[in-house]
Order: structure tokens, then C-alpha cells, then sequence
């Protein structure tokens, strides 16, 4: 029996990483020892007072319905953080809790998007970009980078790239799976085109946290208000206070936009978990003291990488800046990003996942969220296959 699925199914790609991601797992169930570089969250626990605020809740009953947007607490809470981490000051109406970063994203496309609407997506993205815009009829439009400029977009691609039809910009810094961190002033220029154009800003901060080095977060709702009237800050727990599977995330948007998102969020998942929301205002509040610890543990890996992956045989690697990823060029093996992939699977068991995924071919990502025992062995094996392939 045939089915007929709405138009948009067909609109929607398969993620390509799942394929790898199934091999490696049947692989590893049947006793083969696979080395894991796919994992897009960080390897250590959610900080224990952040579990705490959340099982408490649970146990005084804080189990039911709660506002759409999220419980006051943790508006005001969030509010408390764009002040302190951002410069930023928003009405804690202007505050949208959702089930996660990617949900809020998702959201922001629903509300600001349809049919004739172009959204500008610098390559490489995130995977999901490309198909919420489809998911809400517009174009998505991708500007490609590359190394040459660090994986960031110039003023002069944005500009290229605007048309009468522009609705949104969005910009990933730090990103995945580039790991490239915009320096204020070279997010300064593309704010000031999307002001010049009346271009909107989806600017997904997830990362914002996971910076290395000299390299600075700042967010372009912070440049003044004019800025901020343009700019959605996607945020969330997932990756700075590890709790991508808790699904809570928040944005931060002028008015109207809020409200529609509210609004929208209230016909589909209504307010993100009760108990999760009340550990959400911990991990803001509380004590911030892991962050230091894993940022360290993660440059210290992102150091031995960096050396080990710029020595192998036909790969180039740029310096990611932030994130948790190297994004390292394998065009020198002959191979496309696929076929690396699949045959470092079959050949040395190491699991990374494909560029193309992200929208470049000539890339793999490597996230070194895992510990230091395991990132070794794995670049060891991939050094031999790169010693085979090139
Ligand atoms: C992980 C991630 C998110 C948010 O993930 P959630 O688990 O939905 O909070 C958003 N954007 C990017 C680029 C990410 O990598």
C-alpha cells in the first residue's frame, strides 16, 4: 500500500549521519571495538546540584502544567544571565521557554517564515537549519565558506547573498561543527548589513560558553538596541550545563516575536517539563564553577587534536576557537567525505561524521567530547589510514 505524506515529508533529507551512526552501533553490539567521534553533547554528568533542584521539584509534586513560556522563575532567571553574560537587558516577556535550542530554532522559523521568504545559512551549518526553513516554506539560502576565512562568512558574501526577499540571517558562533568564534568586530559588519537590509538575526548561542583562548562570545543583540530589535538569541542548557537530554532551551526576542512563539508552542508541545524548568533556574542561579574545569579539559583536547590531525597525511585543519568539534579538511586523501567516512569505519573502526552532512564535501567532524584515552587511540588509527589513503 501506497501512503501519501504531505509535500513537505519530501521537502525534508534523512540525516545523512544516521547511517555511520547505525554501522558504528551494529558494529560495536557485534564485540567490535569502535572508536566514537560522532557525539554531538558533551561526556560529563549534568553538575549534581542542577539534578538536585529537579528531583526535588519532582518529589514536592511539581509535576503538572506549567505558564506556556515557562514557569516566572526561570524567566526572570534567564533574564538575570542575558544581563550578566551578554549585556543584554530583556522583559522577562520577551523570554520563550521551549523543549530545547533546537525546538526554540525551529519555532523562530515558524513565526518569522513562509512561502517567497529567503533565509541566508552560511555554510557549514548545522543540520538542522536547512530543514526547518523548508519546514516553513522558504528557501534556504547557503552562502558556502571555507577555510581561507576561518569558516566565517565576510560582509561581502552577505552582502551578495540579500535579496528583496532576505528574512533572515542565521549565525552560529561558536559554531558546530566548525568550532569558528566571530570576533566582535567581524560580527559588528554582518549586523550592520542586516540593519541596513531590515534583515532579521537568528543568532544561535548555544556554544557561547565553550570558548577557547583569546576568542571572546559576544551576541549581536549587544551592539544597541536597534541590534537587538533585529536579533532572536537561540540559547539553552544542552551544552554548557550538559543537559542535552533534559530538552530545555530559551530565546530571547523583541516582543511580537515572543508572543507568536508563545503562542505557536501552545498548539504543539505547550510549556517545556515542569521539574526540568525547575533545574533549568539552578544551572542560572547556582554555582558556575564546572565550567572552567571543562572548558580547560576541553582545549587541552582540542590542543592534541589540532597537532596530531595538522601532522597527518593529507588533512588540513583550521583552529577551532570554540564548541567541541574539529571540522579538518580530508580533500588531500582523493576521498569525498562519504566514502572517508564509510571506509575509516570499515578499515580502522573510528567513527566521525561526514561533511557533507553540513554542507561540505571536502570535511569531516570530529567532536572530541570524550576522554583523552579514547580521542588518542582513535587519531592513531585514523593516521593510519591516512597514511594508506594518500
Ligand atoms: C546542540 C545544538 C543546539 C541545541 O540543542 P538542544 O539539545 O535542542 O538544546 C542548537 N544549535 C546547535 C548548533 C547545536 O549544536
Amino acid at each position: 500500500m501506497e501512503y501519501k505524506l504531505a509535500d513537505r515529508v519530501g521537502r525534508m533529507n534523512p540525516s545523512m549521519t544516521l547511517a555511520i551512526d547505525a554501522k558504528a552501533k551494529e558494529m560495536r553490539q557485534s564485540g567490535i571495538d569502535v572508536v566514537g567521534f560522532g557525539a554531538g553533547e558533551p561526556d560529563f554528568d549534568t553538575p549534581a546540584h542542577i539534578k538536585q533542584a529537579a528531583s526535588q521539584a519532582l518529589a514536592q509534586g511539581f509535576t503538572k502544567y506549567t505558564p506556556v513560556a515557562g514557569i516566572p522563575e526561570l524567566r526572570r532567571a534567564i533574564t538575570g544571565k542575558f544581563e550578566r553574560d551578554n549585556g543584554v537587558s530583556y522583559a522577562p516577556e520577551q523570554i520563550v521557554v521551549s523543549c530545547g535550542g533546537k525546538h526554540t530554532c525551529f519555532n523562530a522559523m515558524q513565526v518569522l517564515c513562509q512561502q517567497g521568504d529567503e533565509v541566508i545559512i552560511p555554510a557549514p551549518y548545522w543540520v538542522s537549519y536547512t530543514e526547518m526553513v523548508k519546514l516553513a516554506n522558504a528557501k534556504p539560502i547557503i552562502v558556502p565558506m571555507d577555510e581561507s576565512t576561518g569558516f566565517k562568512m565576510t560582509p561581502r558574501q552577505l552582502r551578495q547573498a540579500i535579496t528583496a526577499a532576505t528574512k533572515i540571517v542565521i549565525l552560529n558562533s561558536p559554531s558546530n561543527p566548525t568550532g569558528a568564534v566571530y570576533s566582535p568586530k567581524e560580527l559588528q559588519d554582518l549586523a550592520d548589513i542586516c540593519l541596513e537590509h531590515g534583515v532579521y538575526i537568528l543568532s544561535d548561542e548555544i556554544y557561547e560558553h565553550l570558548i577557547y583562548g583569546r576568542a571572546r562570545h559576544r551576541s549581536p543583540a549587544s551592539f544597541g538596541s536597534e541590534y537587538q530589535a533585529i536579533t532572536i538569541i537561540a540559547n539553552g542548557f544542552a551544552k554548557a550545563w550538559s543537559m542535552t537530554g533534559w530538552r530545555l532551551g530559551f530565546c530571547a526576542a523583541p516582543l511580537p516575536i515572543a508572543k507568536a512563539m508563545t503562542t505557536l508552542q501552545s498548539h504543539s508541545t505547550s510549556n517545556p517539563c515542569s521539574f526540568a524548568q525547575k533545574g533549568g533556574v539552578a544551572a542560572l542561579d547556582g554555582p558556575q564553577d564546572h565550567m572552567q574545569e571543562w572548558c580547560a579539559a576541553f582545549q587541552k583536547r582540542r590542543d592534541y587534536a589540532l597537532e596530531r590531525l595538522q601532522a597527518m597525511p593529507g588533512v588540513m585543519c583550521c583552529k577551532p576557537e570554540g564548541a567541541f568539534y574539529l571540522f579538518p579538511n580530508i580533500s588531500g586523501t582523493g576521498l569525498d567525505s562519504v566514502q572517508f567516512c564509510e571506509l575509516l569505519l570499515e578499515e580502522q573502526k573510528v567513527a566521525v561524521v561526514p561533511g557533507v552532512a553540513f554542507g561540505a564535501d571536502a570535511n569531516i567532524r570530529i567532536s572530541y567530547a570524550t576522554d583523552m584515552a579514547t580521542i588518542e587511540k582513535g587519531l592513531d588509527r585514523m593516521e593510519a589510514f591516512c597514511r594508506v589513503h594518500t
